[in-house]
């Protein structure tokens, strides 16, 4: 059996307990994994110098492939989040989320089985900013008045910048066709505002649709994004594969995440053209660290992603099924996914893994 090297980013917060948790399950299908394991994000700032040091991106770009822990982005201290700058400086354009719906998962809804694809690298993500009231920002609404017609901005305005290129949206469109055709998916949907911003999202709309004629043997159609919304929660049995420009993919990840189940189960892919890393679309739930609480299942699902990426499908499918069984015991499950909230029979974090582990040692 080929031994694979992967590189494990613990994360911060609750990241190290639901890693634990998903190391312990993937390593349980008796798959061969070599873990390199690096700290990142806060905790390594004063040893290195900042969040994501040379050589945990050494380590990844050396290895392929990594899974990574939640990372915590502090709030309005000047440092940009060490998520957004790994998927740029590895270049990983298109975050997959799927979201899917298994028997005993607390829903309004069943049979949900949803891919967004999102585009990772531009949008008002890209983090050309303009803060308010500085020189640069005045000048750049001195340039945008004199040019022709357009709307005086005001003065005190702050300025994000929202590129979209080209090149940019078509690979993440040909990567979703592609992902489509080889995962068995039926429908891609372009998501977008094209009637609002036309040369931005106009621009996204028109490369997806001259992408989607070269790829004719996948069904193809666009929605609004304010729409796609509100048909998500009416019927999402309707979708199938969502490609999306940043933003909206990661407000639509969240509503996604809770049409079944909820952020403890939404695992997450960031891939580039040779480079993936799977993580949760959850955060570090600082509240929680340290309390053997949160659920480890969509980093465990994350780890079922990751195992299909490597080759090891059939690794992947039985972790799968354990998670499933788990899920519909109802008994090893943790808080978020009890009725009640503070029911005194949730399981802690380790515990799930114990279940899981249990299961695939069968
Ligand atoms: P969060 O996802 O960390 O937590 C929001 C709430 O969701 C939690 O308080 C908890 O109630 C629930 N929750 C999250 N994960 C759970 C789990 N596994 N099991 C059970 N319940 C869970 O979002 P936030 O509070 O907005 O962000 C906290 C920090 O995480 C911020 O610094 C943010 O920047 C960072 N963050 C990092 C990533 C990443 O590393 N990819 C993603 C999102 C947020």
């Amino acid at each position: 059996m080929a031994r694979h090297t992967i590189t494990l980013i613990p994360g911060d917060g609750v990241g190290p307990e639901v890693s634990e948790a998903a190391r312990r399950a993937i390593d349980a299908t008796g798959v061969d994994i070599e873990w390199e394991v690096h700290n990142a994000g806060l905790d390594v700032m004063e040893e290195y110098g900042q969040p994501m040091p040379d050589h945990v991106l050494e380590s990844i770009r050396r290895n392929k492939v990594a899974i990574k822990g939640p990372l915590t982005t502090p709030v309005g201290k000047g440092i940009r989040s060490v998520n957004v700058s790994l998927r740029r400086e590895l270049d990983l354009f298109a975050l997959v989320r799927p979201c899917k719906w298994y028997p005993g998962v607390r829903s309004k809804y069943s049979d949900v089985d949803l891919i967004i694809v999102r585009e990772n690298t531009e949008d008002l993500y890209a983090g050309i900013e303009f803060q308010e009231g500085q020189p640069d920002t005045h000048r750049l609404i001195d340039v945008i008045g004199e040019l022709g017609d357009r709307r005086q901005i005001r003065k005190d305005s702050g300025i994000s910048i929202k590129p979209i290129s080209i090149g940019a949206t078509r690979r993440v469109f040909e990567f979703a066709f592609r992902w489509a055709r080889a995962n068995g998916r039926r429908k891609v949907t372009a998501v977008h505002k094209a009637n609002i911003m036309k040369h931005t999202d106009g621009l996204w709309l028109h490369v997806a649709e001259m992408v989607a004629k070269e790829n004719g043997d996948v069904e193809f159609e666009d929605r609004i994004v304010d729409n796609m919304a509100m048909q998500l929660v009416q019927k999402p049995e309707l979708y199938d594969v969502m490609v999306m420009p940043n933003l909206y993919g990661d407000i639509l990840s969240d509503l996604c995440a809770g049409l079944v189940g909820g952020l403890g189960l939404a695992p997450g892919a960031n891939m580039g053209d040779d480079i993936a890393v799977f993580e949760a679309t959850h955060g570090s739930a600082p509240k929680y660290t340290g309390q053997n609480k949160t659920n480890p299942m969509a980093m465990m699902f994350s780890g079922m992603m990751m195992l299909r990426h490597i080759g090891e499908g059939e690794a992947a499918d039985r972790l799968e099924r354990a998670l499933a069984e788990v899920i519909a015991e109802g008994r090893d499950v943790t808080y978020d996914m009890k009725a009640d909230r503070d029911d005194p029979t949730a399981v802690g974090t380790s515990q799930v893994a114990d279940a899981v582990v249990a299961r695939l040692g069968r």
